[in-house]
């Protein structure tokens, strides 16, 4: 019997964990492991993923997955385990509970002036962001691993000279499965932080002390933030602080980062460890008792007979054992064994497996969850059923209820679509164009009353101001946007739709978790270009990334907004809401392609993780909008305004450089002219339509723009109505913006970046033609 054959409701104990390589590695490091307990919480209301609850957390995967785990019906054997007698002879160290310094013997502190750089890493949803922003304040800086598409943030610490913390992206192993737990992976062992500093949700202790077993291995020093500690409070639970410090051997500090409480005594522990650099007093976590110790002289074993190795490749020992153990490719291959030592190697594990009955790395998994069991046995009060698990299913039972979940989600992206294009963003619009509006006004007369020259006068005010501030006015509707979808993320509702959506998606090749950047695509391509990194699957995120285009961005609002407002007043939303549909029946389209060709074989395996539902902090959304509005105006303040200030220039003068009396004799138009021809077939051959497409690549806003200075405000009497729609849907699907494709650059490389474009330009012609030819068939004109 498999998992996929459980009913809802029922219980059933694992007994074989199929699937192979790392997807099988990661259901065992997310605590799938023969003899744990599952039980079947709810199928997706297309009847795919399935979602379980085990080791007190839901997860999800899909039924094809949930085939390859064999079980056995009953609740799991009452199999305890022998308490771990008081596990370490030495004082915990660091500081202690209540934040008395414990003496220091033999302290040997780095030398005064020392950069402390700290390493903040944590599962996915245990509130790394929220402490990371508490700790740097605003004060942060953010990049990219170096040739990795991971992102990066630095910052020192608030009020702390000389520290520098790092934030690693969320991982729950440190297995190779994502790129994400490579570079955690490589962050600690190549750059050496001084310190870790491990985020654990208190609420998910289990799962989540698996990544620190996993991180002590590694022998570097580190301090246990025990997170949201208010929530196990308010829930009548308790951890034994003093008692689990002393059998992980390492400082724990209970912890809430959204009240900010218990953050500076996690500063003061970090400091010391770091500091004095005081190792973790426990890299074991093999027991000698458990079937004879076979895990444990099995590991022992390969830690001497790779010692050298280890130390040769800069490997900590206890860590490059245990990954010897599991097969890990990259950690085998930087220790560089001979074939003699391999076979030797090989030999032990195998006996290993025959010995514990396991195969090599469920064994390496039970051991570590073992131990774990241990410690929350001994240390943890939980609460029966917490107040946020019991709400997180009664608000489930509506958002991924099988006739509710897709009406629900089309209503919160329809509320936040009409919030941000209707109401908040378009008065905070208004608002900015008023502001802009004025200044230019208030400029002009100051030009004016200073007998400044035409020609300066003319960049300032027809170039500058009306390219810019076009384009600012739109900076209200991005940061209302991703208010919102921000908002979705932090509070664990994205992770549902992932869920829901994810049988949906398959169809044409992704996994559910595509939607989330497919979704920000309609805010704006950059960003959802960026947020495909948190897709596991290079493939996945590949495809994803081309088919972002596709998702009608923001800034092509306002050319619609013009068109539809200049040409169909009267049927202006049903416009609109066809130019959204069409991109997405488009993009569907260009996905079916893509399976086909580029991107050949399955979506990524399936299996995530469902936060229960958090208030999101206003801090991190504050933090986010502002990293978003940033980004942003610094976009707007180089590529735009060199941008418009180019487009300006080369519609102002002529090849002798003198300023043309009209832009028809400009350099702009003569270039624009070479490419009317291509666009003629679709009613689109006046060289202005093509010079204002041209200086949308530069910026989608700015076709409107430049349309409006060319024509001197004629469009809607220069253009026929059917030749509005080619060219409505021409702006549509063509090349994205030049930001956009410079991110599309950074991700896939340059070959991608270009096809883009063309492939982009191919799509629109062709479907504008489209339009026209059907449009003269009908008699339009
Ligand atoms: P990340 O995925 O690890 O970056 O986690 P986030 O920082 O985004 O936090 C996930 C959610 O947990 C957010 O909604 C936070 O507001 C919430 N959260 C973070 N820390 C705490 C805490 O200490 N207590 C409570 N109750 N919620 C928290
Ligand atoms: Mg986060």
């Amino acid at each position: 019997m498999t998992l996929k054959d459980l009913p809802i409701g029922s219980t059933a104990v694992i007994t074989k964990v199929g699937g192979e390589g790392a997807l099988r590695q990661h259901f065992l490091d997310m605590g799938m492991i023969p003899g744990t307990e599952v039980t079947v919480v709810k199928y997706a209301p297309m009847g795919d993923p399935i979602e379980l609850m085990l080791r007190g957390y839901e997860l999800t995967l899909r039924l094809e997955d949930a085939g390859r785990i064999g079980i056995e019906e009953g609740p799991a054997a009452d199999n305890p385990q022998p308490l771990l007698q008081h596990p370490l002879q030495t004082e915990h160290p660091g500081l202690g509970q209540g934040g008395k310094y414990h003496p220091k013997g033999s302290g040997d502190p780095l030398p005064d002036g020392t950069e402390l750089t700290f390493a903040l890493v944590g599962n996915q949803n245990s509130g790394k962001t929220t402490l990371f922003n508490q700790l740097t304040g605003s004060n942060q800086h953010v990049g990219n691993f170096p040739g990795v598409t991971v992102g990066r943030k630095d910052g020192p610490i608030r009020g702390r000279s000389n520290t520098k913390v790092t934030d690693l992206p969320g991982i729950y192993s440190m297995s190779p499965y994502s790129s994400e737990e490579v570079v955690s992976r490589n962050f600690v062992l190549n750059d050496r932080p001084r310190a870790i500093i491990n985020i654990v949700d208190a609420t998910n202790i289990q799962r989540n002390l698996y990544l620190t077993i996993q991180l002590l291995e590694m022998g570097v020093p580190m301090v246990v933030a025990l997170n949201m500690m208010d929530e196990v409070a308010a829930n009548g639970g308790s951890v034994d602080i003093n008692r689990m410090e002393s059998m992980l051997g390492v400082p724990v500090v209970p912890i809430s980062a959204v009240k900010n409480a218990g953050v500076e005594e996690l500063v003061e522990h970090a400091i010391h460890v770091a500091h004095y650099q005081e190792k973790p007093l426990r890299q074991d976590f093999c027991d000698e008792t458990d079937h004879s110790g076979a895990v444990h002289r099995c590991l022992h074993g390969i830690i001497h007979l790779i010692a050298d190795h280890a130390e040769r490749a800069g490997l900590p020992v206890r860590f490059a054992a245990g990954k010897v153990i599991e097969g890990d490719s990259l950690i085998l291959k930087q220790l560089d064994l001979d074939q003699n030592e391999e076979e030797m190697l090989e030999h032990i594990i195998l006996q290993m497996e025959t010995e514990r009955g396991l195969d090599r790395s469920a064994a390496m998994a039970d051991m570590r969850f073992s131990f774990i069991q241990r410690v929350c046995d001994q240390t943890v009060k939980r609460p029966a059923e917490s107040r946020e698990r019991i709400r997180s299913e009664r608000i489930d039972r509506f958002l991924t209820g099988k006739y509710t979940a897709i009406p629900a989600f089309i209503c919160i992206m329809a509320l936040v679509f009409f919030l941000t294009f209707n109401v908040i963003g378009a008065w905070l619009q208004g608002l900015m164009e008023l502001g802009i509006d004025s200044l230019a006004g208030f400029v002009d007369s100051a030009l004016q009353a200073a007998g400044v020259n035409t020609v300066i006068h003319d960049l300032i005010i027809d170039g500058i101001f009306a390219g810019v501030g076009s384009v600012l006015s739109f900076l209200p509707i991005i940061v209302t946007l991703f208010f919102f979808l921000s908002l979705l993320e932090d509070s664990g509702y994205i992770a549902r739709v992932a869920f829901f959506m994810d049988k949906l998606l398959r169809k044409i090749g992704l996994s559910g978790r595509s939607i989330v950047p497919l979704l920000i695509g309609f805010g704006c391509t950059v960003p959802a270009v960026m947020a495909t990194r948190t897709l596991p699957s290079e493939r996945d995120r590949r495809m994803t990334i081309l088919l972002t285009p596709f998702m009608s961005c923001t800034a092509k609002l306002p050319i619609y907004g013009f068109f539809v407002s200049a040409f169909f007043p009267k049927r202006g939303g049903l416009i609109m809401v066809g130019l959204y549909l069409l991109g997405i029946i488009m993009g569907i389209l260009a996905a079916l392609l893509y399976r086909g060709s580029l991107f050949r074989g399955e979506a990524a395996p399936f299996v995530m993780e469902l936060p229960n539902y958090r208030m999101p902090g206003l801090k991190n959304v504050v933090q986010l909008l502002w990293e978003k509005a940033k980004d942003f105006l610094q976009r707007a303040f180089s590529i735009i305004l060199i941008a418009t200030i180019v487009v300006w220039f080369l519609q102002s003068f002529d090849l002798h450089l003198n300023m043309v009396e009209s832009s028809q004799d400009s350099i702009l138009a003569m270039i624009a002219g070479l490419l009317a021809p291509v666009l003629r077939p679709l009613g689109l051959g006046d060289w202005r339509i093509a010079t204002s497409l041209i200086s949308g690549f530069l910026a989608k806003e700015s076709v409107v723009s430049t349309l409006e200075i060319l024509f001197g405000g004629s469009v809607s009497t220069a253009l026929s109505h059917l030749a509005a729609a080619s060219l409505l849907v021409f702006s549509l699907l063509y090349t994205p913006c030049v930001a956009a494709i410079a991110s599309v650059r950074r991700e896939l490389g340059r070959k991608y970046a270009v096809g883009m474009v063309i492939w982009q330009c191919a799509v629109a012609w062709v479907a504008a033609l489209a339009v026209r030819l059907i449009g003269l068939a009908l008699g339009g004109i």
